[in-house]
């Protein structure tokens, strides 16, 4: 432990942005809003950007938390946010995705999947729509399976095992992804219900049912290529994704 006293300035700075979310087994302290220009499609867009952390301990005297994490190493471990457009709190009517981290899709922007469409393609529509948020998932890589893990699962699809079977022959379930914090921080930014950017109806029975208020789905449709035409075939056949017309969806 350091002893140097953490300057009154910089915890005055930081202790209003910081908020508390009591959870079963400790908090969430979510830090936010953060003004976070992107660029989309060529064009500069202002979203308000909040990222969360989850820790054991539970305390509004943020100056403990604050010093705790120069001896943490959180780069080892991946933390998720948000990003917020409108007026996320108190709007009417508002569009969310729970997006999934693809370190491949969002990234490197791989074919295999149409992730890093999807993203781009949703945030956008959070724009034209006019309030919305984007959850980005951190611990969902390869659908809550590591990226490591999905490596692994690669090299099976390649050898013709569909997405599915290859995270059942690794000895995952099909779907591992939970998303309980992402709610409770969505509940901490908004009360009123939300529509659901999603193919996945399933994803959208599990949002449900895990307390997210829901009014609706709005299909977010992609980039289908030869190169993940199989894949996309798959979340339709096995993992009961809905298709709408021309393409294919996946998340
Ligand atoms: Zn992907």
């Amino acid at each position: 432990m350091k002893d140097t006293k953490l300057d009154s300035k910089v915890l005055d700075v930081l202790q209003d942005k910081i908020q508390l979310i009591k959870t079963e087994k400790g908090a969430i302290y979510l830090v936010g809003p953060i003004r976070l220009p992107v660029n989309l499609y060529g064009e500069t867009v202002v979203f308000q950007w909040y990222c969360w952390l989850n820790c054991n301990e539970v305390t509004e005297d943020f100056e403990r938390i604050i010093d705790k994490l120069s001896s943490v190493n959180l780069a080892e471990l991946q933390q998720s946010s948000v990003l917020v457009y409108g007026d996320f709190t108190y709007g009417e009517d508002a569009i969310m995705r729970m997006h999934s981290i693809c370190h491949t899709g969002d990234i490197f922007g791989s074919k295999r999947c149409d992730c890093g469409f999807q993203l781009k393609r949703s945030m956008k529509m959070i724009v034209e729509h006019g309030t919305g948020a984007l959850f980005y998932l951190a611990n969902h890589e390869g659908r809550g399976i590591g990226l490591f893990s999905k490596a692994m699962a690669y090299i099976l699809q390649e050898n013709n095992y569909d997405t599915v079977e290859a995270n059942h022959a690794l000895g995952f379930v099909d779907d591992a992804r939970n998303y309980s914090d992402a709610i409770r921080v969505l509940k901490a930014l908004r009360s009123k219900p939300v529509t659901l950017i999603t193919n996945n109806p399933k994803k959208l029975d599990a949002l449900k049912n895990a307390g997210l208020p829901v009014s609706g789905r709005k299909p977010l449709w992609g980039d289908v290529s030869e190169y993940n035409e199989k894949y996309l075939q798959t979340k339709i056949n096995r993992s009961g994704h809905l298709k709408d017309e021309g393409t294919c969806p996946n998340d």
